[in-house]
Formats: structure tokens, sequence, C-alpha cells
């Protein structure tokens, strides 16, 4: 029997090694070990979701990832990716002197045909009527829906999220949840997202790393097979909940 070849490797994925992150001392505070021995890679087009409690190395991992911190050992490749990254933060960033509309096209150049898909994608996001408005007018959920059309507008090959919905309430959060999962069935692309909330991590990711205090490392990697369904389903969300954190 023949044997198949793999299909060839195609842009998204990403290869993380590293094998020390080390924040120097300053002043009275002594050197700190944020990461250590830190090594996975992510298929193209999966939702990886990074969890742990505050403090653990998340955004420290995350930064070194998007090239944003050098100063560590070991090696980031993001293939072809590394040209179509975008990262939202945890604030939305949005420029307050610019409107809704402004803030999406900015981050595209001069006469990209992308400018025409703006309304389309502002009216995935529900923002139409937003359009004309400055970001002070918006409430912090309607801002993280036009961080998240400004994202997915780039038509980014590699998608890196630090927090995009913490301090919000929880209906405002669960319909950006949502939202985020269809921008991604719409338009697949390798996500790596960084969340505090076990539930949120578990209603998203295709795949959890688990980083644990003190530890500096990876501690659980675990794959997430639930449906599409059963993700908009809470007892099914806490339910797979307790089965993968069931270690502590
Ligand atoms: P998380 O995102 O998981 O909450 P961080 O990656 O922000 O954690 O921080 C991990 C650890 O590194 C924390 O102890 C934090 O105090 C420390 N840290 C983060 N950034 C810096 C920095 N620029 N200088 C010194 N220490 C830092
Ligand atoms: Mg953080």
């Amino acid at each position: 029997m023949a044997t198949l070849n793999q299909a060839p490797a195609s842009g998204g994925h990403i290869h993380v090694h590293v094998s020390r992150k080390i924040f120097p001392a300053v002043g009275e505070r002594d050197a700190q070990l944020v990461l250590r021995d830190v090594s996975f890679t992510v298929e193209p087009r999966s939702f990886l979701v990074m969890t742990g409690p505050s403090g653990c190395g998340k955004s420290t991992l995350l930064n070194i990832i998007a090239g944003l911190d050098k100063d560590f050992q070991g090696e980031i490749d993001l293939g072809s990716g590394k040209d179509r990254l975008t990262y939202i933060f945890q604030s939305p960033r949005l420029l307050p002197w610019r409107t809704v509309q402004e803030n999406i096209a900015l981050v595209l150049p001069d006469g990209d045909p992308r400018h025409a898909k703006i309304p389309e994608m502002l009216s995935r996001v529900g923002l139409s009527q937003a359009a004309n408005a400055y970001p002070e007018r918006l409430s912090l959920g309607m801002q993280r829906r036009a961080a998240l059309a400004r994202g997915f507008i780039l038509e980014p090959e590699i998608l890196l999220m630090d927090e995009p919905f913490v301090s919000l309430d929880d209906p405002t959060a669960q319909s950006l949840r949502e939202l985020l999962m269809e921008l991604w069935h719409g338009q697949p692309t390798t996500v790596i997202f960084i969340t505090h909330d076990r539930a949120e991590a578990v209603q998203l990711g295709t795949r959890i790393l688990r980083m644990a205090p003190g530890q500096a490392s990876v501690v659980q990697d675990v794959p997430v097979t639930l449906t599409d369904a059963e993700r908009r389903d809470r007892s099914a969300i806490a339910a797979a909940q307790a089965r993968i954190f069931q270690t502590t």
C-alpha cells in the first residue's frame, strides 16, 4: 500500500521554544525566572488558549512570540505568519481622535483592496451604526468589537490575543466570545488566546496550555473536543472544565 505523503506545511504554524526568560534585578527587586523550557508547536488554523493565574508569565510569553520582547533564550518560528501577524491587547487601543471606521482603515495601507471590506466587517461585528462615532462615545464592549474588526480586517495568518474580554459584564463577554468564534469560523487563522478564565478557555480553545504559579513552565497540554453547539452550552462547558482542570 502506498504511503500517503503529509500535506506540505502551509503558513500559520508557530514553533515556540523558550529555554529561559529572566527579568533582571532592578533596585531592591531580585532577578526573576519567568519562563523555563517552554516548547510547543501550534498547528495552522487551530485555536490555542494559554491559561493560568495572574503573574504566571502568560503575557511575557505572548510578547516573546509576537517579537515584542527579544531578550530571552530560545527561538520562535512563525514561518510566513511573521509578516501577517495581528496582536489584540487587553486594552482596545483605539485612537480617540479617529472614528471607529477610521481606526479600522488606519491599519491598512492606502489603496489596499481590503478598504472595500470595512463596511461589511463593521456589520459583522454589529457596529454599522457606530461607524462614524468616536471611541469615547462607545461602551468598552463596543470598543472591543472595533478591536476585533481591526484585527480581522487584516486577514492575519496569526492572531495573538491577551485577555481581550476582561472587565466586561458576563453577557457582554459572552456575546464577544460568540462573535470571536463566528469571525474565526468565517476566517480561520492560527490563534493564541490568553485568559485566566477557565470557562472561557474551554469555550474557545481547540487546545489548552496551562501554566501554574511559580512553575515558569507549561504544566498541562490538552485538546478540547467540544462541538460548536456544546461551546454555546454552559453545562457542557462546565463539565469539560471539571474534566480538564480536575488536577487542582
Ligand atoms: P501574566 O500575564 O500571566 O499575568 P506576566 O507575564 O505579566 O504574567 O508576568 C509574569 C511575571 O513577570 C510577574 O511576576 C511579573 O511581575 C513579572 N514581570 C512582567 N513584566 C516585567 C518587567 N517588564 N520587568 C520585571 N518583571 C516583569
Ligand atoms: Mg497578562
